[in-house]
Protein backbone atom coordinates (compact mmCIF):
# COMPACT_ATOMS: atom_id res chain seq x y z
CA UNK A 1 0.00 0.00 0.00
CA UNK A 2 1.22 3.53 -0.90
CA UNK A 3 -0.03 6.00 1.81
CA UNK A 4 1.05 9.59 1.04
CA UNK A 5 1.19 12.19 4.11
CA UNK A 6 -1.97 13.88 2.98
CA UNK A 7 -4.03 11.04 2.63
CA UNK A 8 -3.43 10.22 6.16
CA UNK A 9 -6.26 11.59 8.34
CA UNK A 10 -4.87 13.50 11.10
CA UNK A 11 -6.19 15.46 13.93
CA UNK A 12 -4.68 18.18 16.19
CA UNK A 13 -4.21 17.43 19.49
CA UNK A 14 -5.40 20.60 20.90
CA UNK A 15 -7.93 21.05 18.44
CA UNK A 16 -10.60 18.30 18.45
CA UNK A 17 -13.24 16.61 20.70
CA UNK A 18 -15.81 13.87 20.19
CA UNK A 19 -15.50 11.24 16.69
CA UNK A 20 -17.79 8.24 16.35
CA UNK A 21 -16.64 5.28 15.22
CA UNK A 22 -16.67 1.06 15.27
CA UNK A 23 -13.70 -1.25 15.13
CA UNK A 24 -12.83 -5.03 16.11
CA UNK A 25 -16.32 -5.46 18.44
CA UNK A 26 -16.14 -2.42 20.51
CA UNK A 27 -16.43 1.13 19.85
CA UNK A 28 -14.57 4.01 19.96
CA UNK A 29 -16.78 6.86 21.76
CA UNK A 30 -14.73 9.92 21.71
CA UNK A 31 -11.00 11.08 21.83
CA UNK A 32 -10.20 14.20 24.44
CA UNK A 33 -7.23 16.73 24.05
CA UNK A 34 -6.37 15.03 27.65
CA UNK A 35 -8.04 18.34 29.94
CA UNK A 36 -10.92 16.53 31.89
CA UNK A 37 -9.93 17.07 35.22
CA UNK A 38 -10.86 13.12 35.80
CA UNK A 39 -8.40 12.53 33.75
CA UNK A 40 -5.79 14.03 34.95
CA UNK A 41 -4.35 12.18 37.58
CA UNK A 42 -4.38 8.29 37.51
CA UNK A 43 -4.02 6.23 34.47
CA UNK A 44 -7.22 5.05 33.64
CA UNK A 45 -9.77 7.17 34.27
CA UNK A 46 -12.85 4.82 35.13
CA UNK A 47 -11.71 3.22 37.76
CA UNK A 48 -13.56 5.09 40.44
CA UNK A 49 -16.66 5.37 38.24
CA UNK A 50 -16.38 1.72 38.26
CA UNK A 51 -16.23 1.34 41.71
CA UNK A 52 -19.25 3.32 42.77
CA UNK A 53 -20.79 0.91 39.90
CA UNK A 54 -19.95 -2.40 40.96
CA UNK A 55 -21.30 -1.40 44.89
CA UNK A 56 -24.42 -0.09 43.38
CA UNK A 57 -24.90 -2.82 40.80
CA UNK A 58 -27.50 -5.09 41.65
CA UNK A 59 -26.44 -8.46 39.98
CA UNK A 60 -23.04 -7.48 40.76
CA UNK A 61 -21.40 -10.82 43.02
CA UNK A 62 -17.96 -9.07 43.88
CA UNK A 63 -16.38 -5.97 43.98
CA UNK A 64 -13.65 -4.36 42.29
CA UNK A 65 -9.74 -4.13 43.81
CA UNK A 66 -6.59 -2.50 43.01
CA UNK A 67 -3.09 -3.01 42.98
CA UNK A 68 0.03 -0.93 41.99
CA UNK A 69 3.53 -2.48 42.62
CA UNK A 70 6.66 -2.09 40.53
CA UNK A 71 8.09 -4.40 38.94
CA UNK A 72 11.00 -4.58 35.70
CA UNK A 73 11.54 -0.90 36.67
CA UNK A 74 7.87 0.34 35.85
CA UNK A 75 5.03 1.12 37.48
CA UNK A 76 2.28 -2.13 37.17
CA UNK A 77 -1.36 -1.50 38.40
CA UNK A 78 -4.00 -4.38 38.06
CA UNK A 79 -7.76 -3.89 38.83
CA UNK A 80 -9.47 -7.19 39.17
CA UNK A 81 -13.75 -8.17 39.53
CA UNK A 82 -12.91 -10.45 42.41
CA UNK A 83 -15.55 -12.26 44.66
CA UNK A 84 -13.86 -10.77 47.79
CA UNK A 85 -10.88 -9.12 49.27
CA UNK A 86 -9.24 -13.06 49.46
CA UNK A 87 -9.74 -13.54 46.33
CA UNK A 88 -8.12 -10.38 44.99
CA UNK A 89 -5.08 -10.62 47.28
CA UNK A 90 -4.33 -13.78 45.28
CA UNK A 91 -4.60 -12.75 41.75
CA UNK A 92 -2.24 -9.83 43.26
CA UNK A 93 0.07 -12.23 44.61
CA UNK A 94 0.11 -14.57 41.16
CA UNK A 95 0.76 -11.47 38.55
CA UNK A 96 3.12 -9.70 40.88
CA UNK A 97 5.08 -13.36 41.34
CA UNK A 98 4.64 -13.89 37.71
CA UNK A 99 6.44 -10.09 36.75
CA UNK A 100 8.98 -11.12 39.03
CA UNK A 101 9.53 -14.83 37.44
CA UNK A 102 9.94 -13.61 33.90
CA UNK A 103 12.04 -10.46 35.26
CA UNK A 104 14.17 -13.36 36.70
CA UNK A 105 13.93 -14.74 33.24
CA UNK A 106 14.48 -12.49 30.48
CA UNK A 107 16.17 -9.68 32.27
CA UNK A 108 19.87 -8.32 31.18
CA UNK A 109 20.31 -6.55 34.32
CA UNK A 110 19.87 -10.01 36.19
CA UNK A 111 23.42 -11.53 36.39
CA UNK A 112 22.07 -14.84 36.56
CA UNK A 113 19.03 -14.70 34.25
CA UNK A 114 18.62 -16.73 30.96
CA UNK A 115 18.90 -13.98 28.95
CA UNK A 116 22.48 -13.11 30.42
CA UNK A 117 23.44 -16.55 29.82
CA UNK A 118 22.44 -16.49 26.08
CA UNK A 119 24.25 -12.71 25.75
CA UNK A 120 27.68 -14.42 27.63
CA UNK A 121 27.94 -17.48 25.52
CA UNK A 122 25.71 -17.89 22.83
CA UNK A 123 28.68 -16.45 20.38
CA UNK A 124 30.46 -19.34 21.74
CA UNK A 125 28.19 -22.27 21.30
CA UNK A 126 24.54 -23.17 21.18
CA UNK A 127 22.65 -22.43 24.44
CA UNK A 128 20.33 -24.62 25.30
CA UNK A 129 17.45 -22.31 26.89
CA UNK A 130 13.42 -23.06 28.01
CA UNK A 131 11.06 -23.55 25.61
CA UNK A 132 9.94 -20.12 27.16
CA UNK A 133 12.58 -18.16 25.95
CA UNK A 134 13.02 -19.74 23.15
CA UNK A 135 9.20 -19.42 21.89
CA UNK A 136 9.33 -15.48 22.73
CA UNK A 137 12.64 -15.00 20.62
CA UNK A 138 10.49 -16.97 17.63
CA UNK A 139 7.93 -14.50 18.22
CA UNK A 140 10.64 -11.86 18.42
CA UNK A 141 11.84 -13.06 14.75
CA UNK A 142 8.32 -12.85 13.31
CA UNK A 143 8.10 -9.23 14.03
CA UNK A 144 11.25 -8.67 12.55
CA UNK A 145 10.25 -10.23 9.67
CA UNK A 146 7.18 -8.64 9.56
CA UNK A 147 9.00 -5.63 9.73
CA UNK A 148 12.24 -5.83 7.61
CA UNK A 149 14.37 -5.53 10.65
CA UNK A 150 12.38 -2.32 12.09
CA UNK A 151 11.92 -4.55 15.19
CA UNK A 152 15.30 -6.49 16.14
CA UNK A 153 16.17 -7.80 19.40
CA UNK A 154 19.65 -7.35 18.52
CA UNK A 155 19.72 -3.57 18.58
CA UNK A 156 21.17 -4.03 22.06
CA UNK A 157 24.59 -4.10 21.11
CA UNK A 158 24.12 -0.54 20.60
CA UNK A 159 21.61 -0.25 22.92
CA UNK A 160 23.49 -1.74 26.03
CA UNK A 161 26.03 1.58 25.55
CA UNK A 162 23.57 4.02 26.11
CA UNK A 163 22.96 5.20 29.94
CA UNK A 164 19.33 7.36 29.57
CA UNK A 165 19.51 8.34 33.27
CA UNK A 166 23.31 9.12 33.37
CA UNK A 167 23.44 10.65 29.92
CA UNK A 168 25.64 8.30 28.34
CA UNK A 169 25.67 7.66 24.66
CA UNK A 170 28.20 5.94 22.66
CA UNK A 171 30.89 7.83 20.67
CA UNK A 172 30.81 7.84 17.22
CA UNK A 173 33.62 4.63 16.62
CA UNK A 174 31.82 2.85 19.50
CA UNK A 175 28.21 3.57 17.64
CA UNK A 176 30.14 2.27 14.52
CA UNK A 177 31.19 -1.04 15.54
CA UNK A 178 28.51 -1.56 17.63
CA UNK A 179 26.15 -1.46 14.57
CA UNK A 180 27.71 -4.19 13.09
CA UNK A 181 26.30 -6.69 15.06
CA UNK A 182 22.82 -5.93 14.78
CA UNK A 183 20.61 -8.42 12.54
CA UNK A 184 17.80 -10.29 14.02
CA UNK A 185 18.96 -13.20 11.63
CA UNK A 186 21.98 -13.75 13.89
CA UNK A 187 20.24 -14.98 16.40
CA UNK A 188 19.94 -18.89 14.70
CA UNK A 189 16.86 -20.44 16.19
CA UNK A 190 17.94 -24.51 16.43
CA UNK A 191 16.09 -27.52 16.68
CA UNK A 192 15.53 -28.55 20.64
CA UNK A 193 15.53 -24.82 22.04
CA UNK A 194 18.93 -24.42 21.46
CA UNK A 195 20.22 -20.66 20.67
CA UNK A 196 23.24 -19.74 18.34
CA UNK A 197 24.26 -16.12 17.70
CA UNK A 198 26.20 -16.30 14.43
CA UNK A 199 28.52 -13.20 15.13
CA UNK A 200 30.74 -12.80 18.00
CA UNK A 201 29.26 -9.12 19.26
CA UNK A 202 25.64 -9.86 18.79
CA UNK A 203 23.68 -8.81 22.20
CA UNK A 204 19.43 -9.18 22.83
CA UNK A 205 17.64 -7.25 24.78
CA UNK A 206 13.54 -7.89 24.76
CA UNK A 207 12.97 -5.18 26.31
CA UNK A 208 10.71 -4.31 23.62
CA UNK A 209 8.13 -6.77 24.27
CA UNK A 210 8.57 -8.76 27.17
CA UNK A 211 6.65 -6.75 29.27
CA UNK A 212 3.47 -6.94 26.86
CA UNK A 213 4.47 -10.84 26.93
CA UNK A 214 3.98 -10.83 30.74
CA UNK A 215 1.39 -8.60 31.14
CA UNK A 216 -0.86 -10.98 28.74
CA UNK A 217 0.55 -13.86 30.69
CA UNK A 218 -0.80 -12.16 33.40
CA UNK A 219 -4.18 -11.81 32.63
CA UNK A 220 -4.25 -15.45 31.28
CA UNK A 221 -3.42 -16.22 35.00
CA UNK A 222 -6.25 -14.19 36.16
CA UNK A 223 -8.67 -16.32 33.41
CA UNK A 224 -7.79 -19.08 34.94
CA UNK A 225 -8.73 -18.18 38.22
CA UNK A 226 -12.11 -17.25 37.03
CA UNK A 227 -11.81 -13.74 37.03
CA UNK A 228 -13.59 -12.36 34.28
CA UNK A 229 -13.42 -8.76 34.61
CA UNK A 230 -9.49 -7.97 34.83
CA UNK A 231 -7.08 -4.75 33.75
CA UNK A 232 -3.19 -5.56 34.16
CA UNK A 233 -0.65 -2.42 33.01
CA UNK A 234 2.82 -2.39 32.98
CA UNK A 235 4.26 0.76 31.61
CA UNK A 236 2.84 1.71 28.34
CA UNK A 237 1.38 -2.10 27.64
CA UNK A 238 -2.34 -2.58 29.30
CA UNK A 239 -4.64 -6.00 28.52
CA UNK A 240 -8.32 -6.16 29.42
CA UNK A 241 -9.94 -9.14 30.50
CA UNK A 242 -14.31 -8.84 29.44
CA UNK A 243 -15.68 -5.64 30.31
CA UNK A 244 -16.28 -3.55 32.58
CA UNK A 245 -19.80 -4.53 33.47
CA UNK A 246 -21.62 -4.29 30.86
CA UNK A 247 -19.48 -1.15 29.73
CA UNK A 248 -16.05 -1.07 27.96
CA UNK A 249 -13.00 0.19 29.32
CA UNK A 250 -12.12 3.44 29.17
CA UNK A 251 -8.29 3.25 28.16
CA UNK A 252 -6.12 6.76 28.45
CA UNK A 253 -3.37 7.13 25.56
CA UNK A 254 -0.50 9.47 27.14
CA UNK A 255 -0.24 13.07 26.34
CA UNK A 256 3.41 12.87 25.12
CA UNK A 257 4.64 16.23 26.48
CA UNK A 258 2.49 16.68 29.54
CA UNK A 259 2.42 14.30 32.34
CA UNK A 260 -0.85 15.00 33.62
CA UNK A 261 -2.66 15.03 30.31
CA UNK A 262 -4.37 12.75 27.78
CA UNK A 263 -3.94 13.03 24.32
CA UNK A 264 -6.93 10.31 23.94
CA UNK A 265 -9.05 7.77 25.23
CA UNK A 266 -10.60 4.82 23.95
CA UNK A 267 -13.24 2.45 25.40
CA UNK A 268 -12.05 -0.95 24.66
CA UNK A 269 -13.22 -4.86 25.52
CA UNK A 270 -10.92 -7.78 25.61
CA UNK A 271 -7.97 -6.71 24.17
CA UNK A 272 -4.82 -5.01 24.43
CA UNK A 273 -3.34 -1.81 23.85
CA UNK A 274 0.52 -0.90 24.23
CA UNK A 275 2.13 2.69 23.21
CA UNK A 276 5.94 3.36 22.49
CA UNK A 277 6.97 6.94 23.26
CA UNK A 278 10.10 9.49 23.14
CA UNK A 279 9.33 10.94 26.33
CA UNK A 280 9.75 7.78 28.90
CA UNK A 281 13.95 6.82 29.13
CA UNK A 282 15.94 10.25 27.24
CA UNK A 283 18.03 12.63 27.65
CA UNK A 284 18.67 15.89 25.65
CA UNK A 285 21.94 17.21 24.78
CA UNK A 286 22.55 19.67 22.13
CA UNK A 287 18.81 20.03 21.15
CA UNK A 288 18.74 16.23 20.14
CA UNK A 289 16.34 13.88 21.83
CA UNK A 290 17.79 10.45 22.58
CA UNK A 291 15.42 8.30 24.23
CA UNK A 292 15.11 4.10 24.19
CA UNK A 293 14.18 3.48 21.42
CA UNK A 294 16.61 3.18 18.35
CA UNK A 295 16.42 2.42 14.59
CA UNK A 296 18.84 -0.74 13.92
CA UNK A 297 19.65 0.70 10.56
CA UNK A 298 21.49 3.23 12.43
CA UNK A 299 21.45 2.91 16.01
CA UNK A 300 19.50 5.98 16.66
CA UNK A 301 16.45 7.33 17.78
CA UNK A 302 14.20 8.29 15.33
CA UNK A 303 12.55 11.64 15.50
CA UNK A 304 9.62 11.95 13.29
CA UNK A 305 6.98 10.25 16.24
CA UNK A 306 6.34 10.95 19.76
CA UNK A 307 4.13 8.28 20.44
CA UNK A 308 2.67 5.25 18.55
CA UNK A 309 -0.27 2.97 20.32
CA UNK A 310 -1.12 -0.36 18.92
CA UNK A 311 -4.45 -2.08 19.55
CA UNK A 312 -5.36 -5.21 19.11
CA UNK A 313 -6.04 -8.87 21.05
CA UNK A 314 -2.92 -9.99 22.48
CA UNK A 315 -0.48 -7.69 24.52
CA UNK A 316 2.86 -9.63 23.27
CA UNK A 317 2.19 -8.38 19.85
CA UNK A 318 1.29 -4.83 20.60
CA UNK A 319 4.33 -3.91 22.69
CA UNK A 320 6.28 -5.48 19.61
CA UNK A 321 4.25 -3.75 17.19
CA UNK A 322 4.23 -0.53 19.08
CA UNK A 323 8.18 -0.03 19.43
CA UNK A 324 7.90 -0.98 15.85
CA UNK A 325 6.03 1.32 13.90
CA UNK A 326 7.60 3.83 15.82
CA UNK A 327 10.57 3.33 14.34
CA UNK A 328 9.19 2.72 10.73
CA UNK A 329 7.52 6.07 11.24
CA UNK A 330 4.35 7.55 9.80
CA UNK A 331 3.91 6.46 6.58
CA UNK A 332 5.64 2.92 6.67
CA UNK A 333 3.61 2.28 10.11
CA UNK A 334 1.31 3.07 8.81
CA UNK A 335 1.32 1.07 5.98
CA UNK A 336 2.37 -1.77 7.79
CA UNK A 337 -0.59 -1.79 10.58
CA UNK A 338 -3.41 -1.59 7.79
CA UNK A 339 -1.71 -5.05 5.98
CA UNK A 340 -2.01 -6.90 9.88
CA UNK A 341 -5.56 -8.04 10.41
CA UNK A 342 -7.10 -7.19 14.04
CA UNK A 343 -4.35 -4.39 14.71
CA UNK A 344 -4.75 -0.72 14.77
CA UNK A 345 -2.94 2.02 15.29
CA UNK A 346 -2.53 5.89 16.84
CA UNK A 347 0.23 7.82 15.59
CA UNK A 348 1.42 10.89 17.42
CA UNK A 349 3.54 13.06 14.98
CA UNK A 350 6.61 16.05 16.41
CA UNK A 351 3.60 18.29 15.21
CA UNK A 352 1.35 17.06 17.96
CA UNK A 353 -1.26 15.74 15.30
CA UNK A 354 -2.64 11.85 15.84
CA UNK A 355 -3.16 9.46 12.65
CA UNK A 356 -5.55 6.75 12.87
CA UNK A 357 -5.63 3.64 10.86
CA UNK A 358 -8.09 3.14 8.94
CA UNK A 359 -9.86 1.07 11.31
CA UNK A 360 -10.28 3.43 13.62
CA UNK A 361 -11.45 6.11 11.47
P1 LIG B 1 8.43 0.70 27.01
O1 LIG B 1 9.50 -0.33 27.32
O2 LIG B 1 8.73 2.05 27.58
O3 LIG B 1 7.05 0.23 27.24
P2 LIG B 1 8.51 0.07 24.22
O4 LIG B 1 7.54 -1.01 24.30
O5 LIG B 1 8.44 0.96 23.05
O6 LIG B 1 8.53 0.99 25.47
O7 LIG B 1 9.92 -0.61 24.21
C1 LIG B 1 11.08 0.12 24.21
C2 LIG B 1 12.17 -0.84 24.51
O8 LIG B 1 12.34 -1.71 23.37
C3 LIG B 1 13.51 -0.20 24.70
O9 LIG B 1 13.71 0.17 26.04
C4 LIG B 1 14.43 -1.29 24.27
O10 LIG B 1 14.63 -2.22 25.33
C5 LIG B 1 13.66 -2.01 23.18
N1 LIG B 1 13.98 -1.55 21.79
C6 LIG B 1 14.43 -0.34 21.39
N2 LIG B 1 14.55 -0.28 20.05
C7 LIG B 1 14.17 -1.50 19.59
C8 LIG B 1 14.06 -2.08 18.28
N3 LIG B 1 14.35 -1.40 17.18
N4 LIG B 1 13.63 -3.37 18.19
C9 LIG B 1 13.32 -4.08 19.30
N5 LIG B 1 13.38 -3.59 20.55
C10 LIG B 1 13.80 -2.32 20.70
MG1 LIG C 1 6.68 -1.94 22.66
Amino acid sequence: MNLSASALRCFSLLGFSLLGFSLLGFSLLGFCAGNAATAATVPFVATQAAQVQAVTSQKAAGNWFQYGFKPMGTQAYVEVYAADEQQAQQAFAKVEAEFSRVNALMSPWVEQSELSLLNRDAAKHPVTVSSEMYQLLKRAAAVSELSQGAFDVTFASVGFQFDYREHKKPDANTLASQKQWINYRYVELLPNNQVHYAKPGVKVDLGGIAKGYTVERSVQILANMGIRHALVSAGGDTRLLGDKLGQPWLVAIKHPRQEDRYAAQLPMVDSAISTSGDYERYFIEDGRRYHHILDPKTGESPGELMSVSVIGADATQTDALSTTLFVLGLERGMALIEQIPGYEAVFINKDRKLFFSSGLQ
